[in-house]
C-alpha cells in the first residue's frame, strides 16, 4: 500500500474511552525485541512512553535508574512489540443485535488480539444509514470502546441498494467509510453514483463482492467437496466478476473502493489487473481464508460457514502469494459474531461468518509464520496497514508517533477458546486450535488498553 496520506489523522482522532482506562499515557517498555517493518526496528529495545507518545527508542538496558515523573515500567523481556494491529473489517452488531456483540464486548475482544483500533461495519438492525446513528454511536464508542473505532455507513438507503444515503451529511457526522457490507451493490449505475459522490466527499467505499444471481442459494464454496457433499455451491467467478466491473468503474470515476474479503484465485488476479490498469482500488484478506480450506466442511460444523466461503487449497496457495507480493493491502478479521442458536443447527439453515479478532495474530502465526509460509514482518505489515485506507496514521514504533503496541509473547502456547472469549459470542471457526504465540497487552496512545490477567507487572514507579 501507498505511504500513508500527509493529512493522515491520530487513531485516537476516532472514538473510545481513553482517559476511563488506566495509566496516565506514560510508560517504559523494557528490554522487548522490537519489531516494526516501517521504521525498519528489529532488535531489542527500551521504549519511553510519555503523554501518550512515543519519547525515545533506545538500546535494551539504556533507561536511567531513576526514571522522572509518574511513569509505569513494564519489564517486557522475551516479549515482542509491534505496531498495534487496525482490523478493517469488524461486525460490533450495534444498534439491534447486541445479543451477538456490542461497542463493549466487540471491542474488548480486539484490544485482547492486539488490536488498536478498528472500523465497524453498518449492516446493523436497522442498517446505519441516517447521521443522526452515526452520532449515536459515536457518543457510545466514547463512553464504551477499549480501542478508537471508526463506524462506516451504508451506500445504499436500508443496503437496498436502490437510492443512495446522504453521503455527505453522513460524512460531517463522522463516518470514516461507506459500506453495504453483507451484500453487494447489485446496481453497476448505482455504484457509479456513489463514486460519483465518493469523489467529492472522501470516505473510500468497501465492497462486499458477490453476483448473487451466480450466488444463488449457495452455502459454500463451489468445487469438489460441494460436489461430494450435494451442497449447493457459490463459485469463484461470483466474486471476481463483481471486483472487475467495480474496479473499471473507479477507473472511470477516478474514485477508491476496496475489495473486501477476497477467497479466490480469480479474484487476486482480477485485482492485480485492475492494479496494473491504475484502478484505485485496495484489498483485503482474511485469516480464515489464509488458512482454511472448504475440506473443514467436511465435518458439516457451521463455525466454517462464512461468506465468502472458504475454497479450495489452491486458492489458498494464491491468497498467500498476494499477501506476500502486497497485491493484497491488508488482513481483516471480518469478525462476525453469532449467538449459538445462530450457528449450532444445520449447515445449511446455520449464519454465515466467523469471530476473529482474538486469534488473528495467533493463528497467522502459528499456520503461516512459523511454517515458513510468510514472514513476521509481512504479517504485521498487513496487520496494521488496514488504518491508511480511511486516512489514518499507521500504527508505527518511532519517536513521535502516537504509543500504538501490541506486546505479544511469541512462545506462548494456548487452545483457542478454552479460556472463553472477551466477544459476545463464540463462533470461532478456530476453537480448540492448539496456537503459539499471544497477545499480552495491548497500549493505545500509552494507556492500558489491554492487560492479561497472567501478565504479572514490573516496578511500578
Ligand atoms: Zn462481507
Ligand atoms: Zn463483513
Amino acid at each position: 500500500m501507498s505511504a500513508p496520506s500527509p493529512g493522515a489523522k491520530p487513531l485516537t482522532s476516532l472514538d473510545w474511552r481513553g482517559s476511563s482506562l488506566p495509566g496516565a499515557g506514560n510508560l517504559a517498555i523494557c528490554g522487548a525485541r522490537v519489531l516494526d517493518p516501517r521504521s525498519g526496528i528489529d532488535g531489542e529495545r527500551d521504549i519511553v512512553i510519555r503523554d501518550g507518545s512515543i519519547e525515545s527508542i533506545g538500546e535494551a538496558g539504556s533507561l536511567p535508574a531513576d526514571l522522572d515523573g509518574d511513569i509505569e515500567v513494564i519489564e517486557a523481556g522475551g516479549l515482542t512489540a509491534f505496531p498495534g494491529f487496525f482490523d478493517p473489517h469488524v461486525h460490533l452488531r450495534t444498534p439491534g443485535q447486541e445479543y451477538k456483540e456490542d461497542i463493549e464486548t466487540g471491542t474488548r475482544a480486539a484490544a485482547a488480539g492486539g488490536y488498536v483500533g478498528l472500523v465497524a461495519m453498518a449492516n446493523t438492525a436497522p442498517p446505519v444509514d441516517e447521521p443522526s446513528t452515526i452520532s449515536a454511536l459515536r457518543k457510545r464508542a466514547a463512553a464504551e470502546a477499549s480501542v478508537p473505532t471508526g463506524f462506516t455507513a451504508t451506500v445504499t438507503r436500508a443496503m437496498k441498494g436502490e437510492e443512495l444515503t446522504e453521503m455527505a451529511a453522513l460524512r460531517d457526522a463522522g463516518a470514516v467509510a461507506f459500506s453495504d457490507d453483507g451484500v453487494p451493490i447489485r446496481s453497476a449505475n448505482v455504484f457509479r453514483r456513489a463514486l460519483q459522490y465518493q469523489h467529492l466527499v472522501g470516505g473510500t467505499i468497501l465492497l462486499h463482492q458477490e453476483d448473487p444471481a451466480l450466488s444463488g442459494d449457495g452455502v459454500m464454496g463451489e468445487g469438489d467437496v460441494s460436489a461430494a457433499l450435494g451442497l449447493a455451491g457459490v463459485p469463484p467467478v461470483s466474486e471476481s466478476t463483481m471486483i472487475l466491473r467495480d474496479a473499471e468503474l473507479c477507473r472511470y470515476e477516478d474514485a477508491t473502493a476496496h475489495m473486501q474479503h477476497l477467497s479466490a484465485r480469480i479474484s487476486v488476479e482480477a485485482v492485480e489487473y485492475a492494479k496494473q490498469k491504475g484502478a484505485p482500488i485496495t484489498a483485503e484478506l482474511t485469516p480464515h481464508h489464509l488458512v482454511l480450506t472448504d475440506e473443514e466442511v467436511r465435518s458439516l460444523d457451521a463455525r466454517f460457514k462464512m461468506n465468502p466461503p472458504l475454497r479450495s487449497e489452491d486458492d489458498r496457495q494464491a491468497l498467500i502469494e498476494a499477501l506476500k507480493s502486497g497485491v493484497v493491502d491488508c488482513i481483516g478479521t471480518d469478525h462476525a459474531p453469532h449467538a449459538t442458536t445462530e450457528k449450532e443447527i444445520p449447515f445449511e439453515e446455520a449464519m454465515m461468518g466467523v469471530i476473529g479478532l482474538e486469534t488473528a495474530f495467533p493463528v497467522l502465526y502459528t499456520e503461516l509464520v512459523l511454517p515458513g509460509l510468510v514472514d513476521l514482518a509481512t504479517i504485521v505489515e498487513r496487520m496494521t496497514a488496514g488504518a491508511a485506507l480511511f486516512e489514518l496514521e499507521v500504527p508505527e514504533i518511532k519517536p513521535g508517533a502516537e504509543a500504538n503496541i501490541a506486546l505479544v509473547d511469541l512462545e506462548a502456547e494456548w487452545e483457542a477458546g478454552a479460556e472463553g472469549w472477551e466477544s459476545r459470542s463464540q463462533n470461532s471457526c478456530f476453537a480448540g486450535r492448539k496456537l503459539t504465540s499471544r497477545p499480552v497487552m495491548t497500549i493505545v496512545a500509552g494507556r492500558v488498553a489491554y492487560r492479561q490477567r497472567a501478565f504479572r507487572l514490573g516496578a511500578v514507579a
